[in-house]
């Protein structure tokens, strides 16, 4: 049986890119941008002020004290987006607001708060010395005209539309999101809502497909829950194949009598790659592909289908993306990890960083496939290649972060 890193490989050699295309910037929450952002332009675009204050001639206003005020003549107002045109001379100011322009022959901002006021009409009283370019923002102190801010294959978060937005952009190039259709078989499958009857369960691997999918930027066109029988498993596939660029099924492809996802695959021309890794869980894992789909038989069992899923779809759709990887880490064990002799294994653990700053890791304490709730305490999968031997605590091993669950973990 194939190792989990041949698996890999060999899906590395049968993924399709896929086009980019322009969307409006308040849609890009979440895409992968598919063109490098530069700076048409420096910013701040012009010297403005930074403060509420007035325009001056530092020179004029030298020995301006509390005491000893030095008066300069008002001669107009300038406000963020209504700039004062003329060129300041000696002994002149205007009012100048935060974001406005800084005019001709000016060189500093005294804050309101160091003159006689905004409600002077005539000649203002300046009660202390600017330095020279005080409050003033200066024309590209913070960008550069030409600079790249932001390189393709970044996630577009609030913090890159904001700098998109500072600097024009109104449509950004993003890569197209991968059309997925997943589908679950068994005829015990029932959905969350409706009555259960004897021996059935509720379906919730769909549900995780379609959050993850979501959360990894592709987008589910079909989802069905498919009773076992080949007939409705045939239509939904062929129009799931015309229509897709990945298909994921959920159960259905281990040793079970009425486990003919395989045979349907292969029926309708899908071509196998390989099936069963030497993984747990997850060991009947399928992979397929046609002309322009790669096909995915998940086993059913909710923890095997959610880790394959992160394992070996989530970098699919992020090679189809071009976006840019995060890679596995390396953490300290707290607790020993139960290796398996024959096989890889994954398990759903926590990370944290303990006081001395080390990131440490342990496995949840419900282990088997079909526990589900062992998702709920983990920000992370923790993996170890087989081994005759249990790791210790103490020891090294790799952990995979499930991005969405560390926003606040590793504080
Ligand atoms: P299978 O791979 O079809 O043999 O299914 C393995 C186990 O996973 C069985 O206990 C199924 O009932 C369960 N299972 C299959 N599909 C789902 C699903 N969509 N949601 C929850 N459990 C499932
Ligand atoms: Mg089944």
């Amino acid at each position: 049986m194939i190792s989990p890193k041949e698996a890999k490989s060999i899906i590395d050699k049968y993924i399709i890119k896929l086009g980019t295309e322009s969307i409006s910037l308040s849609n890009a929450g979440n895409r992968i941008l598919a063109e490098d952002i530069i700076a048409p332009f420096p910013s701040p675009q012009f010297d403005n002020s930074a403060m509420d204050g007035f325009a001056v001639r530092s020179k004029d206003i030298e020995n301006a004290t509390n005491e000893n005020p030095t008066k300069l003549k008002l001669v107009g107002i300038a406000s963020a987006g209504n700039p004062f045109e003329k060129e300041l001379q000696v002994g002149e100011c205007i009012q100048c607001m935060t974001g406005a322009k800084i005019p001709l022959g000016a060189d500093s901002i005294v804050m309101v708060e160091h003159s006689s006021g905004y409600s002077e009409s005539e000649f203002v009283k300046i009660m202390k010395k600017p330095i020279p370019e005080q409050h003033i923002r200066k024309k590209g102190e913070e960008i550069k005209k030409g600079e790249l801010l932001i390189s393709k294959g970044v996630s577009i978060s609030p913090n890159e539309i904001g700098v998109c937005a500072t600097l024009g952009y109104g449509k950004v190039l993003v890569s197209k999101k991968p059309r997925i259709a997943i589908f679950g078989t068994g005829d015990e499958l029932v959905e969350p809502g409706s009555n259960l009857k004897e021996g059935q369960i509720y379906n919730s691997n769909l549900y995780v497909f379609t959050e993850l999918s979501k959360h990894f930027g592709a987008e589910i066109i079909m989802k069905n829950i498919i009773k076992d029988n080949k007939e409705s498993l045939k239509l939904f596939l062929s129009e799931a194949l015309k229509t897709c660029d990945i298909v994921i099924s959920s159960g259905g492809v281990s040793m079970g009598k009425y486990d003919y996802i395989r045979d349907v695959f292969m029926e309708i021309g899908v071509k196998e790659h390989f099936w069963k890794v030497a993984q747990k869980p997850g060991k009947p894992l399928f992979f397929g592909s046609t002309s322009d789909s790669l096909i995915f038989g998940l086993p059913g069992n909710p923890v095997s289908s959610f880790i394959c899923f992160v394992e070996y779809v989530y970098p699919v759709i992020q090679e189809m993306l071009n976006e840019k990887k995060n890679s596995k880490i390396i953490a300290t064990l707290k607790n020993d990890f139960p290796n398996e002799k024959q096989k890889h294994r994954f398990l759903f653990g926590r990370s944290w960083i303990d006081d001395n700053g080390e990131l440490m890791c342990s496995t949840t304490n419900k282990i088997g496939s079909h526990m589900l709730s062992s998702s709920l305490s983990a920000n992370c999968i923790i993996e170890a290649p087989r081994a005759n031997l249990n790791l210790k605590a103490g020891d090294k091993i790799t952990i995979n972060p499930l991005n969405w669950r560390n926003k606040y973990d590793y504080n």
